[in-house]
């Protein structure tokens, strides 16, 4: 096992491309937050949210579970036909998926004392730009096809508020977890009966498509991330699709200071220090240049995960619902029943974790306790130290936001699916730097874990 090399959840691959860019940045002296990189990588990432659903050729010859079948682009289907249709999307590069987050809702007018809705299961730069702005984040919880926000709940929840407050809430922030898209037709539904605008977080979401749609397209802004462990990577940014031209100068305009057009440095409004830098855009457009490449490797390992775990053994893989939600698989998941037994439970949480779970960045502090209030069962615990003595990382998934003590006096709207998806959930090695050898002894490990 010691000669084995870890097998990590989830890390940037080159394409080898990306030199060649920031040589060029550098030949030409642009090594500062704008400059040809970033109009360049924004201009490919505007022409990525209008494509057309293209299945790499990798894709051709899989046997995939029908579940988790390549999408295809079937020109009759309503949305596909829409895409020729479609407005252009325009795009600003920025420093993080989070300040994608917060300057769209600063763009949206979120100030103190207003509510946005928000979906509970997600990562916390989902949310915490809301309270960034001093506005209150209301979380509404999934339903268990997709794991992202339910529709029926999101219109009782919005429904509630406006009688509770008097106030309709300012936006609503979908998420699309793990890539999978949301059920975006009827959550678009809901935004539209209560005129709301709706900012689709596709952090985790880059590449998969809704009815052969580009996930981030949908709603008045899409906010993309391109830090260390997502579908791309630029080492750390992200990325804002705006409706218009107007209003990615407004993004613009906040994303570097808020500087008004005087030739002395004049501020009227509050602005943030957010842009890409030329040099981290050098490294987005190499790669996006194999962009598909890598979403066909994360479907190839969730077809793998796919067939070994459809539910026999008590471990269910997490697959899209159908054809119509085109995931690009960032992390594989699954879920185990409460009654299997990973061996070695009854020892589960025994020890405090040193160092952090799944290579996160920045955890400093050492907890005392191993307990919280809500934690994963047992046999998920067990099954997590089993595979990483084995060499293996994986996590828990997300802790939903309703569930996090920081957001404890929010208003939630719950009905108790993330929360038992967070007590059953295991995220899995996944993406290019994971072989099919990798995968079999993934797939052996936990099977041979099972009691
Ligand atoms: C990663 C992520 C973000 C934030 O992106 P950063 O680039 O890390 O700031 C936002 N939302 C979700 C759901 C994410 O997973």
């Amino acid at each position: 096992m010691a000669d084995r090399k870890r097998i990590l959840l989830c890390l940037a691959h080159m394409s080898g491309n990306e030199m060649r860019y920031i040589q060029e940045a550098f030949d030409t002296n642009w090594v500062v937050p704008l400059g040809p990189n970033v109009n360049a990588f924004e201009e490919e990432l505007s022409r990525f949210a209008v494509s057309r659903d293209n299945p790499h050729p990798a894709w051709e010859g899989e046997s995939y579970p029908a579940c988790i079948a390549p999408h295809e682009s079937d020109p009759d289907r309503l949305w596909a036909e829409s895409i020729d249709g479609m407005p252009r999307r325009e795009t600003v590069a920025l420093c993080s998926g989070t300040a994608a987050v917060h300057l769209a809702l600063v763009a949206l007018g979120v100030e103190p004392g207003d509510e946005v809705m928000c979906q509970s299961f997600t990562f916390c730069a989902s949310s915490h730009p809301v309270t960034y702005q001093g506005a209150t984040p209301v979380f509404v919880d999934s339903e268990p096809g997709t794991w992202n926000m339910d529709p029926v709940l999101l219109d009782k929840a919005i429904n509630d508020r406006i009688v509770k407050t008097g106030r309709k809430p300012k936006a609503i922030i979908v998420v699309y977890l793990y890539g999978m898209p949301a059920r975006i037709r009827e959550i678009m539904a809901v935004a539209g009966k209560y005129d709301i605008p709706l900012i689709e977080d596709a952090a985790e979401g880059l590449g998969s498509r809704y009815d052969g749609r580009v996930c981030g397209t949908f709603g008045e802004y899409g906010v993309l991330s391109f830090n260390g462990n997502k579908m791309i990577t630029t080492s750390g940014g992200g990325a804002l699709f705006c409706p218009d031209e107007e209003t990615k100068h407004r993004i613009m305009f906040y994303a570097t200071q808020a500087r008004e057009g005087y030739p002395y440095y004049q501020h009227e409004k509050i602005g943030y220090n957010y842009r890409l830098s030329n040099i981290c855009a050098g490294i987005g457009r190499g790669q996006l240049t194999v962009l598909e490449e890598h979403i066909a490797r994360h479907r190839h390992i969730a077809a793998m995960y796919g067939r070994a775990f459809d539910g026999s053994d008590g471990i269910l893989f997490h697959a899209a619902p159908d054809k119509t939600f085109g995931t690009n698989y960032w992390l594989n998941t699954v879920t185990l029943d409460p009654g299997l037994h990973i061996r070695g439970q009854e020892h589960a949480y025994e020890e405090t974790v040193k160092g952090a779970v799944g290579g996160a960045a920045g955890v400093v502090d050492q907890v005392s306790n191993p307990h919280t209030d809500c934690e994963p069962g047992n046999n998920v615990e067990a099954l997590r130290t089993t595979l990483d003595k084995a060499g293996i990382e994986s996590r828990p998934v997300w802790k939903p936001m309703h569930l996090q003590p920081v957001y404890r006096h929010n208003p939630a709207y719950v009905n108790g699916v993330s929360e038992g998806i967070f007590r059953r959930g295991l995220c899995l090695p996944s993406g290019p730097l994971v072989s099919d050898e990798d995968v079999h002894y993934i797939i052996d490990t936990i099977k041979s874990a099972i009691d």
